[in-house]
């Protein structure tokens, strides 16, 4: 379906391929994964996403694009 998240059965966000919560999700992470990048020197891409995904503190929007991506990854 053209219309849906890529995540969920929430209608798509213009210029995005997620929903709004997914979308929301998807640039915190792009935003942050400088920042981690500062913190733990080298970090690729990959080992950020598995990093999100194993932290509890994650919220579980971030947590679900995070698996979307790392499968692309
Ligand atoms: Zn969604």
């Amino acid at each position: 379906m053209l219309d849906t998240c890529n995540l969920c059965e929430r209608k798509k966000e213009k210029d995005s391929d997620y929903c709004i919560y997914h979308s929301e999700a998807f640039k915190i992470i792009n935003e942050k994964f400088p920042l981690w990048k500062d913190a733990f020197g080298e970090l690729s891409w990959k080992e950020y996403l598995e990093n999100l995904i194993k932290n509890s503190a994650t919220g579980q929007w971030i947590k679900e694009v995070a698996e979307g991506l790392l499968k692309k990854a």
